[in-house]
């Protein structure tokens, strides 16, 4: 029987990608193999409760909305992340994964919008990528990079054209709180007429870190 290490499972606006602003349910699993020089969500790298399937569907349940969101920490570090995914694509929810890209995606129920967290040399963890994944995403999914620096900017936009990434998958921008001003980054997609969607991210600006929001 699946079972998941749960950090924390909360209601909260979705925060980024296309569902942004959205009542959702999170669904937050313990562990990650990266150490991101930005990583908000430290917390989640340990400890945890371990529940069964049922009790995660329970859980999700009696929140009440219809958008789930797993996220961690990195969840496909997990070996049931997919058996939970599924679980909840067949339990109606309309289901979004976010994952760092560093792990297989391919195991991923196809039902799921998968939000790929490609890492830009200013995390740290750039040599973690596995560039494997971008062929396996598909037109529902998206591709988000965290701008640290104009150099993270330019290694992004030199990947997106090099692959022709943004005429397949959507591709969402967003700068590193404290790290990357938002209006310059605004200001370098204007001038490039970069083809990606420009992102901030909603829940800090509403609650800051705060874990379990
Ligand atoms: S992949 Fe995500 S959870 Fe893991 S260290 Fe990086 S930012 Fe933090």
């Amino acid at each position: 029987m699946p079972r998941l290490r749960i950090t924390e499972l909360f209601l909260s606006l979705q925060g980024e990608s296309r569902s942004v602003g959205l009542p959702t349910a999170f669904v937050r699993l313990t562990g990650c193999p990266l150490r991101c020089g930005y990583c908000d969500t430290a917390y989640a790298f340990s400890g945890g409760s371990w529940m069964g399937l049922g009790e995660v569907l329970e859980r999700v349940a009696a929140l009440g909305v219809g958008h789930v969101c797993v996220t961690g920490g990195e969840p496909l570090a997990q070996r049931d992340c997919p058996a939970l995914l599924s679980a909840l694509c067949d339990a109606g929810y309309a289901v979004s994964l976010e994952t760092s890209g560093a792990l297989d995606i391919s195991a991923v129920d196809p039902r799921v919008v998968q939000v790929v967290d490609l890492k830009t040399p200013g995390s740290g963890e750039l040599a973690k990528n596995r560039y494997e994944n971008l062929a396996l995403l598909g037109p529902g999914d998206q591709l988000k990079l965290v701008i640290c620096d104009r150099t993270d900017y330019e290694w992004g936009r030199a990947l997106l054209r090099e692959r022709r990434l943004a005429e397949r998958i959507e591709v969402l921008l967003s700068p590193c709180h404290g790290r990357q001003d938002p209006r310059e980054l605004a200001e370098w997609i204007l001038e490039d007429r970069l083809p990606v969607r420009f992102q901030l991210q909603l829940h800090k600006y509403l609650w800051g870190d705060q874990p379990g929001r």
